[in-house]
């Protein structure tokens, strides 16, 4: 039998070995996600990052996570908060407005819109603190505000990082969201890859240095998950395209048990995160049935056939994404893409370009987007 084969008939057995034995680590008591608008590989690796760089050499990363489609704010923000993709949430384009929109939620939670992980903590964690702080007021219709004990935009990237320090001192949440606008805006007034735009990732390096310290000061550093993502990249003064400068985005995973300097061998994308912050405060992710997570597939198969939207996190020195697991991609193109030996790299300079290699088992998807270049 050739390996592939051996893989592809071994591993719904070794899937599920693996989901029986996975519980969420017990150290993790908060997560603060630090989400920076328009922040792209490219400006991780040019500028000068010093607190990310700790996180990555500290903790798990990838710098070619995906975008979903189209690489605008609002559809990647709400596929980041709520584990499913646009035709799912349905909100497609930054025009999306609660009360003005096209394709509507496939499944609608308490606040009318796709549930998100703020509802799903409140929910299931009903005690839990929860704070959102945001410098694009566009985020605020993304999630369930009922659900937030601490709702604030911030005036600016300064105030949102300081408001979120502060925050986080006082209240220690169990959930704190934070969103850092001004990247984005260098990207579109400056331009991606200029000198401005590396100054401006520069600075949010530094206001992530604020937060971090800041829950340090909490006391809770020990037992906090950070997790650093961006919603989009940029090509020229723009984004909304297809092009990889657009589409890819970093992920920065930092706290106990995430495997250290290690580079994440699988492809991520934007939401798989709710599910991770799900996994990592051992609650359910949004509509983890609809998106192909761990709960409700156990009743139609007797092993998940897609590991694509399951926590990227890790328990103790095994990373908790099954590195064997196959794809529907991956199925109806022949590609084995975990069956590959992992590679490993602890410097960015290992990073042998930005343009990700091409994987063949993504080519069977469906058609993209039309590309729409908009201003956010
Ligand atoms: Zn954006």
């Amino acid at each position: 039998m050739r390996i592939s084969g051996l893989c592809m008939f071994l591993l719904p057995a070794l899937l599920c070995l693996n989901l029986q034995a996975q519980r969420p680590p017990k150290a993790i008591r908060h997560v603060v996600v630090i989400g920076v608008d328009g922040m792209s590989p490219d400006g991780i690796h040019q500028a000068n990052t010093p607190h990310m760089d700790r996180l990555m050499r500290e903790g798990a990363w990838t710098l070619h996570a995906r975008s979903v489609t189209p690489s605008s704010s609002s559809p990647n923000w709400a596929s980041i908060i709520m584990g499913a993709d646009v035709e799912q949430h349905g909100i497609h384009s930054n025009d999306y407005e609660r009360d003005d929109y096209i394709l509507p939620p496939v499944v609608r939670g308490n606040a009318d819109i796709f549930p998100t992980i703020f509802g799903e903590i409140h929910q299931q964690m009903p005690r839990a603190e929860i704070g959102a702080i945001y410098e694009w007021g566009g985020f605020g219709r993304l999630f369930e505000k009922e659900a937030v004990d601490y709702n604030q935009r911030a005036s600016s990237e300064a105030a949102a990082a300081q408001l979120a320090s502060d925050y986080i001192v006082a209240k220690r949440p169990t959930f704190c969201f934070v969103h850092l606008d001004h990247v984005d805006h260098a990207g579109h007034i400056a331009g991606h890859g200029t000198a401005k735009y590396y100054r401006s990732v520069e600075r949010a390096d530094s206001l992530i240095g604020q937060i971090l310290e800041a829950i340090v000061r909490a006391g809770i550093a020990d037992e906090t998950l950070v997790l650093i993502c961006a919603d989009h990249g940029g090509k020229g003064h723009g984004h909304g395209g297809l092009t990889m400068a657009e589409m890819e985005v970093p992920l920065i995973l930092y706290g106990p048990g995430v495997k250290k300097g290690y580079e994440l061998p699988i492809p991520v994308f934007q939401y798989d995160h709710a599910a991770t912050v799900a996994f990592a405060l051992g609650v359910e992710a949004p509509m983890p049935g609809l998106a192909g997570h761990r709960a409700a597939p156990s009743k139609v198969l007797k092993c998940p056939p897609a590991t694509m939207r399951w926590p990227l996190y890790s328990k103790g020195r095994s990373f908790f994404m099954v590195k064997k697991a196959t794809s529907p991609q991956a199925a109806c193109s022949g590609a084995t893409p975990w069956c590959r030996s992992r590679t490993r790299s602890r410097a960015k300079s290992a990073i042998p370009s930005m343009a990700a290699p091409r994987d063949p088992g993504l080519r069977c998807t469906k058609k993209p987007f039309p590309s729409a270049s908009r201003r956010w």
